[in-house]
């Protein structure tokens, strides 16, 4: 607190110049900057307590600047879509489903500028994804996931802004 009282008398002094203030204040903040730096924080989530979520939509876990990450369950098949410049990263946790890419979407909408959606793809491939797969969808792909009558599916999302 000595160096603060300092600091206040000084300003208040006629004997110091607006730069030297200004100078002061720079210094006092660099002080700051270097006393405490921006804390990194890990993010962990762990399955058991994932497994517990039970969102009607995509569960956001985070945003962290150009990535997001998102815990999901789906009880049917979801809409196809594209990022124009997202890439998503899948991994898939629990139950089972069938995840198709490429082809293009018939009547497809941007639901934004950066996002198109549709019913269906036309075209695409087909693959059946089971827990402990990852998967990597590149920015401008069409993609969605299918999903049999009863069956669910929980996944890993990680949508990465790049392109
Ligand atoms: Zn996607």
């Amino acid at each position: 607190m000595l160096v603060v009282n300092y600091i206040v008398a000084l300003f208040g002094s006629p004997v110091m110049s607006n730069f030297s203030k200004s100078a002061l204040v720079i210094l006092v903040l660099l002080g700051a900057m270097a006393a405490a730096p921006p804390v990194a924080k890990v993010s962990v989530w762990h399955s058991r307590d994932l497994q517990k979520l039970r969102p009607a939509s995509p569960e956001s876990l985070g945003h962290f600047g150009n990535h997001r990450a998102n815990f999901i369950r789906r009880d049917r098949t979801g809409e196809a879509e594209v990022h124009v410049r997202t890439a998503d990263v899948f991994v898939i946790q629990t139950g089972q489903a069938t995840l198709v890419t490429g082809g293009r979407i018939p009547n497809a909408k941007s639901s934004t500028k950066t996002e198109i959606r549709g019913a269906s793809i036309e075209g695409g491939q087909s693959q059946v994804l089971v827990p402990g797969d990852i998967v990597q969808i590149p920015a401008g792909l069409p993609h969605q996931f299918v999903l049999a009558r009863g069956a669910e599916v929980t996944y890993f999302a990680l949508k990465i802004d790049g392109k």
